[in-house]
């Protein structure tokens, strides 16, 4: 029975007209429950044996029990099996005195939920419709039996009680889906959320084995209490291994996510410097082998250039190394945030960047490097620390044909060694 998931978590809370829309749809099929219930038009219960007080006590305990046992599973949703008790109850106890029992065991337990954290209002809300539908559903489905020539209390399995067994069971759980359909209506529109074959086929089996409780309880005493506890012990190892396995589920789960999370960290902390957060050493050899690869392939220009701050060494002295640090750390923002997306700028070393330039010529790799030079030589360098200044050198060259990558990086660091040599703060082109 969908509407009584004792064991899914408190759902999101519902907004006031969405609340006011369910309390009038749930009061109604309390209202209906109760007048069917009053009125009785049928009086079956005027033929039929009053029950026994004791009995009546056991089968709603049972029911309470069969109710709790339910639980979410994943890939079924909500496993149900408080029709064992439903059907015992009617098969046993008649339409009337059946539903009863049926009927308050429902009630008593939708308030458990406010033992589990659902709000008052939604409580009542489950209250209402859960009573209300468990009645009228009992009800049908009792009666269906009744007058069917269903035997009450059912003591004897016959071929003849087949389709008065078959036809409660199909009442009962068309008029459950119906009513929850109802629901669904109302909520969201979404029948398809509520409804599901395997959690159908779990609730028409286990009004199956509330058909065996129902002969079983016929039998001598000593035997229908063993075949209960063997019955509830069953429906308690079941339970407990679902909600195991469940559990292990959602731990692997929980773990793979974990595993997951921490490889993308290594693999960025793989390809990053740590200081400034920009591509290492060893991604741009990794990356620059790549685009060499591919300039030979579509004969597409690439242009390289390595750059190294001026007298870093002098800033390190006179200042603290950690402001040499951050020294480097603006420098990788000011380079990072001053080329092209399809650019790559990369820590190469210590005060050495690596500037790769794809689809460029020299000339226009050598003019976007004397913008970042001068960008840096106007960087306002004191707001780290008064009196700092920093320039840089650059060595620019375009890859040539054949040229592959540890020539190619021979020929940047030349052309650097120059442009210091030349008088540092510059680009050798
Ligand atoms: P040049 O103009 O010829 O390049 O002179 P320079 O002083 O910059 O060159 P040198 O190679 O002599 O010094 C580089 C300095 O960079 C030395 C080293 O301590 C410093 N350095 C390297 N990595 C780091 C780092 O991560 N943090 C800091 N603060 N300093 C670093
Ligand atoms: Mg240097
Ligand atoms: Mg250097």
């Amino acid at each position: 029975m969908n509407q009584s998931k004792p064991q899914s978590p408190a759902p999101a809370p519902v907004s006031s007209s969405l609340w006011l829309k369910m309390f009038i749809y749930s009061s109604l099929l309390f209202v209906l429950a109760a007048v069917l219930l009053l009125l009785d038009p049928w009086r079956a219960q005027d033929v039929l044996p009053s029950p026994d007080a004791g009995a009546a006590v056991f089968f709603y305990l049972f029911s309470l029990f069969t109710i709790a046992a339910g639980y979410t599973n994943k890939s079924f949703g909500y496993i149900s099996l408080d029709r064992i008790g439903q059907i015992a109850n009617l098969l046993v106890f008649g339409p009337f005195y059946g539903t009863l029992i049926n009927g308050l065991a429902s009630f008593t337990f939708a308030w458990f939920r406010l033992y589990q954290g659902v709000p008052l209002r939604n409580t009542i809300n489950a209250v209402l419709a859960n009573t209300g539908m468990m009645t009228i559903m009992s009800l049908a489905g009792g009666y269906s039996y009744y007058y069917l020539g269903g035997e009450i209390p059912l003591e004897t399995l016959s071929t003849s009680l087949l389709i008065p067994v078959i036809a409660t069971l199909l009442v009962m759980q068309v008029i459950n889906e119906s009513l929850i359909a109802g629901m669904s209506v109302i909520r969201d529109m979404n029948f398809t959320k509520n409804f599901s074959w395997s959690a159908t086929g779990i609730e028409l089996l286990s009004g199956v084995i509330g058909v065996l409780v129902a002969v079983m309880f016929a039998q001598e005493l000593a035997l229908f209490g063993l075949f209960m506890l063997v019955l509830v012990l069953g429906i308690l190892v079941q339970r407990q291994y679902a909600l195991i396995r469940q559990h292990l589920e959602a731990l692997v789960s929980e773990r793979t996510q974990e595993l997951r999370e921490k490889s993308e960290e290594l693999e960025r902390q793989a390809a990053h410097d740590h200081l400034t957060g920009l591509f290492n050493r060893r991604y741009a050899n990794e990356y620059l082998h790549k685009e060499i690869a591919r300039s030979k392939r579509q004969q597409r220009p690439l242009s390289v250039a390595m750059l190294d701050i001026d007298h870093f060494k002098q800033i390190n002295d006179q200042h603290l190394h950690e402001t040499g640090d951050k020294v480097l750390q603006r420098l990788a923002q000011l380079l990072q945030g001053n080329v092209r997306e399809s650019d790559l700028v990369a820590r190469y070393g210590g005060e050495e960047f690596l500037l790769c330039f794809p689809d460029t010529e020299l000339s226009g790799a050598c003019a976007h490097c004397d913008e970042l030079r001068r960008i840096v030589e106007q960087e306002n360098w004191s707001s780290i620390k008064p009196g700092i200044k920093a320039t840089v050198s650059i060595g620019v060259v375009q890859r040539t044909k054949n040229t592959e990558l540890p020539e190619l990086l021979h020929q940047a660091d030349t052309k650097l060694y120059a442009a210091k040599h030349q008088g540092r703060n510059r680009v050798n082109c």
